[in-house]
């Protein structure tokens, strides 16, 4: 971590506990001014693509910690096309933990959380996203609303969070299986959550602006998918933390214009990159460490090795039909990847290694995500069996003091040397 940002996170740190609204103010006058940078003075590895993301990024997080009345605390899953057209800002836990994180602040959250009473063992995510709450830091929103999908972390951190900020709360269950039955049964939970954001926001939900969203967002997955199709003979420069930032338009911020724009510089710039010579291709399974500068030394803008992908980024890349919103959001949750056996999620990351012509798959054992610990095996089988090797590479998403850094970067370097040795 770079001295000011270390200095950062500790004076924000230190007014957390005394004062939490002056660590707020703090917080977004630093947000405020790294968005600046961004804007004005970006990296110059980075392509227009991954200069927009830190910027339209930037701005999504700021949005509802400067007009909470107008934000909701949501989980990645939610389908936010119905908040899109309300007019309402998401903000969700990996969102907001990760730029915690980027501000050298998470273990003060951590530690909020845990002091609370919230297990060590616990999702660091949820953990920061808790502390971040229970500290009285992160302003109330109008409401919380969360998916069961994909992880039981969901089902007691969102309601705690209502219940602290005394906030309605809506659970959208999602059944584990795909039937057309359970499309109506959860079509139907997304008709009360419509209600229910009618009621909090005492505002009628518009039906051509919930049409609009779900236009664009067929937009921006069509734009995506021809991404991919051009990718498998590219080679894009790439960094881990771009990687990650694309969980907010492929996610939270999909059906918003803004997204639309990322799809668009993306298509431009695959169409304008030079062809693949050569590199090693990796997938990654998972969140990413994007903070670990070890990680970062071996994947970032190298000409050797390229990040194509974290499985995140296409758990779901269903079109939506405009005419039936709520069964076409339901599908799209449904049909997600990480929901149901991790069979499927083997099978999409199979058929996206094929497609982009990996040359191996970096599976993250993110701590304390029973979901992605307990598929590890089976995913690690699945691809092998098909000649693709896999890396199962242990660590924390969030938590900075929770890695074993060395053996972690020793352990990717020895498996990208394994593949390189190969070529
Ligand atoms: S990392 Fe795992 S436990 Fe944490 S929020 Fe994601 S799915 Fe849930």
């Amino acid at each position: 971590m770079n001295a000011v940002i270390e200095t950062f996170g500790k004076t924000v740190g230190n007014f957390v506990i005394r004062s939490p609204g002056r660590a707020l103010t703090l917080l977004k006058a630093g947000y405020e001014a790294s968005g600046l940078q961004m804007r004005y003075l970006p990296d110059k590895r980075l392509l227009p693509h991954q200069k927009y993301i830190a910027v339209m990024n930037n701005r999504a997080i700021r949005l509802p910690l400067k007009n909470p009345e107008r934000s909701a605390v949501v989980n990645v899953f939610l389908p936010c096309q119905l908040l899109h057209a309300m007019n309402v800002t998401p903000q969700f836990t990996e969102g907001l933990a990760c730029y915690l994180n980027g501000a050298g602040s998470e273990q003060v959250f951590i530690a909020c959380a845990e002091s609370a009473g919230v297990p060590q063992t616990y999702c660091s995510y949820h953990k920061v996203l808790l502390g971040a709450a229970f500290s009285g830091v992160m302003p109330p929103p109008r409401f919380v609303a969360s998916t069961s999908l994909a992880c039981d972390a969901n089902m007691g951190t969102f309601r705690a969070i209502a219940e602290h900020y005394k906030v309605p709360y809506f659970l959208i269950d999602v059944p584990s299986v795909y039937s057309e039955e359970a499309v109506n049964y959860v079509a139907g939970q997304l008709r009360d959550f419509a209600s229910m954001l009618e009621d909090s926001m005492g505002e009628k939900l518009k039906e051509d602006r919930l049409r609009a969203s779900i236009r664009s967002t067929n937009r921006s997955i069509q734009m995506y998918r021809e991404y991919f199709k051009l990718l498998t003979d590219k080679y894009m420069p790439g960094d881990l933390t771009s990687e990650m930032y694309k969980v907010f338009p492929t996610h939270i911020l999909l059906g918003t214009p803004e997204a639309e724009r990322y799809f668009r510089l993306l298509l431009e710039d695959v169409k304008a990159a030079a062809p693949s010579r050569g590199e090693k291709r990796i997938l990654w399974a998972h969140t990413i460490p994007f903070w670990q500068d070890s990680l970062r030394e071996l994947l970032n803008f190298n000409e050797r090795r390229q990040l194509l992908a974290c499985d995140l980024n296409f758990d779901s890349m269903e079109e939506m039909d405009e005419t039936k919103p709520y069964e076409s959001m339901a599908r799209r949750l449904l049909m997600n990847i990480v929901n149901g056996a991790e069979e499927n999620r083997a099978g999409k990351l199979l058929e996206m290694a094929e497609t982009l012509r990996a040359d191996g798959v970096v599976y993250f054992n993110h701590w304390g995500c029973k979901h992605t610990l307990g598929g590890a095996r089976l995913i690690r089988e699945k691809l092998e069996e098909k000649g693709i090797p896999v890396l199962i590479l242990d660590g924390d998403g969030c938590d900075r003091k929770n890695v074993n850094d060395g053996q972690m970067s020793t352990r990717l370097q020895a498996f990208l040397e394994i593949l390189e040795a190969g070529a």
